[in-house]
C-alpha cells in the first residue's frame, strides 16, 4: 500500500504460473521450457540420476529452469517433485523415446514410457490434481500408437495397433491418462503428436541422421550414409511448432485429446534426396547404401495425421513445412560440423 500513499499506481502482484516438465533435457523439453519461459512461467524440470551431464547443459543453456531431482521409475521422488514445484501445469515428456532401442530394452521402455505415466498421474493426484482440478496434466502420446494403421489419415478416433515395445508402452500411457480423467476427474490431456523434428533432434533419429550425414559428406568428413528402410512414410513437423500445441491444450476449458500433425507424408527416400539437394548433391544414390541392421523387426509403414480438431478447437496450425524443416536442419548441421572441423561453412 506504500505505493498508493506516495501517489504511484499500485498493481496487484500476479503470481507467475508454474510449469513442471519431465524430459526437460530432451528436444521437446528444451523447446517447451523456452516457450513457457517466454510466456512468463516459472519452469521446473525433472532431472534424473547422479552427476547427469544433461543437467550441465540445462544450467548452461536454460538457466531459468529450476532443476528438480527425480525419476519416472520412482513414485516417491515424483511426489516430492510435485511438492517442491507446486505446479499449475505438468508436461510429461520423459520417455525412452527411440523406437529402435525399445526392442533391446523392452522392459525398461514399458517401465518408463508406460508405467512412468501412471506414476506421474498418481503423483499429480496425490498432490492435489484431482481434489479441485488444480493441476493440469499433459501426456505426450505418439502417432506410433497407430502403428499398422487401420485408416488413413489418422485421427483421434483411429484405433491403435502399435508395432514396437515403444508403441505398446505409449498406448498404455495414453489409455491410463484417459482413465484417470474419467476415474478421478483429473484435468488430463493427451497430445497424439506425429513425428516432430528440428536441429535439437538426436542423431539416432532418421531426420537428423540424414541431415548430419549430408552436411558431413559435403564437408568431406564422411564418405557414405548407411540406412535402413527407405520406403516408410512419415508426417514430419517442426518441434518448435508442436510444443505450442501442448500448451494450447492446457489452456482450454475442458481437457481433451488431440492429434497434432502436418497432414503431409514423405518417404525416407524423399528426405534423403531433399537433404542431399540442400548441400548441392544431386546424385545422392552414390553415397547411400542399406544395411539390414537398421531395419526393424516390425515397421510402421505409413503415418499421416489429420489435425482438423486441433485446428478448429485450439486454433493450432504448423508454421514450418517439410522443405523448410530439412533446410533448417541441414544448415544447422553444416554450421556445427564445419566449426568442429575448423572448416569454412560452404555457401
Ligand atoms: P520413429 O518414426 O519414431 O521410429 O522415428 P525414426 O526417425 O527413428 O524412424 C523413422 C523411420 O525411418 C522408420 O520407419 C525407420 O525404419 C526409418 N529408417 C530407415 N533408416 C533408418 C535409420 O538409419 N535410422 C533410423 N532411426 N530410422 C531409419
Amino acid at each position: 500500500m506504500q505505493g498508493s500513499r506516495l501517489g504511484w499506481a499500485v498493481y496487484e502482484e500476479i503470481p507467475m504460473p508454474r510449469a513442471f516438465i519431465t524430459g526437460v533435457t530432451g528436444q521437446d523439453g528444451q523447446h517447451l521450457a523456452e516457450f513457457l519461459h517466454g510466456k512468463g512461467y516459472q519452469v521446473f524440470g525433472l532431472v534424473k540420476g547422479q552427476n547427469n551431464p544433461k543437467a550441465d547443459l540445462l544450467r548452461d543453456q536454460f538457466p531459468y529452469v529450476e532443476i528438480v531431482p527425480g525419476d519416472l521409475a520412482d513414485l516417491p521422488s515424483l511426489v516430492k517433485a510435485m511438492e517442491v514445484a507446486q505446479p499449475d501445469e505438468v508436461y510429461n515428456l520423459a520417455a525412452i523415446s527411440f523406437v529402435a532401442l525399445s526392442w533391446n530394452q523392452a522392459e525398461l521402455t514399458a517401465n518408463l514410457t508406460g508405467t512412468g505415466v501412471l506414476r506421474m498421474l498418481e503423483a499429480v493426484r496425490m498432490v492435489g490434481g484431482a481434489s479441485d482440478n488444480k493441476i493440469r496434466f499433459y501426456q505426450a502420446s505418439s502417432s506410433e500408437m497407430f502403428g499398422k494403421v487401420r485408416e488413413t489419415p489418422q485421427t483421434e478416433r483411429t484405433p491403435f495397433h502399435p508395432r514396437s515395445p515403444y508403441g505398446c508402452a505409449k498406448v498404455f500411457g495414453h489409455d491410463i491418462t484417459v482413465n484417470y480423467r474419467e476415474s478421478y476427474g483429473l484435468w488430463a490431456c493427451s497430445g497424439i503428436l506425429f513425428n516432430h523434428e528440428g536441429p535439437r533432434r538426436g542423431v539416432e533419429f532418421v531426420t537428423r541422421k540424414v541431415t548430419n550425414a549430408a552436411a558431413r559428406i559435403k564437408l568431406g568428413l564422411q564418405n557414405d550414409l548407411v540406412m535402413g528402410n527407405l520406403d516408410a512414410k512419415r508426417d514430419w513437423g517442426y518441434a518448435g511448432d508442436y510444443v505450442k500445441a501442448m500448451w494450447l491444450m492446457l489452456q482450454q476449458d475442458e481437457p481433451d485429446d488431440y492429434v497434432i500433425a502436418t497432414g503431409e507424408t514423405h518417404t525416407i527416400e524423399e528426405l534423403v534426396e531433399r537433404a542431399f539437394a540442400e548441400v548441392g548433391i544431386d546424385d545422392w544414390k552414390k553415397y547411400v547404401r542399406q544395411d539390414p541392421k537398421f531395419f526393424r523387426p516390425a515397421e510402421v509403414d505409413l503415418l499421416i495425421g489429420d489435425a482438423t480438431k486441433a485446428r478448429e478447437k485450439l486454433g493450432w496450425t504448423p508454421e514450418v513445412d517439410f522443405p523448410s524443416l530439412v533446410k533448417m536442419m541441414v544448415k544447422n548441421d553444416l554450421a556445427i560440423e564445419a566449426a568442429r572441423a575448423g572448416l569454412p561453412v560452404p555457401s
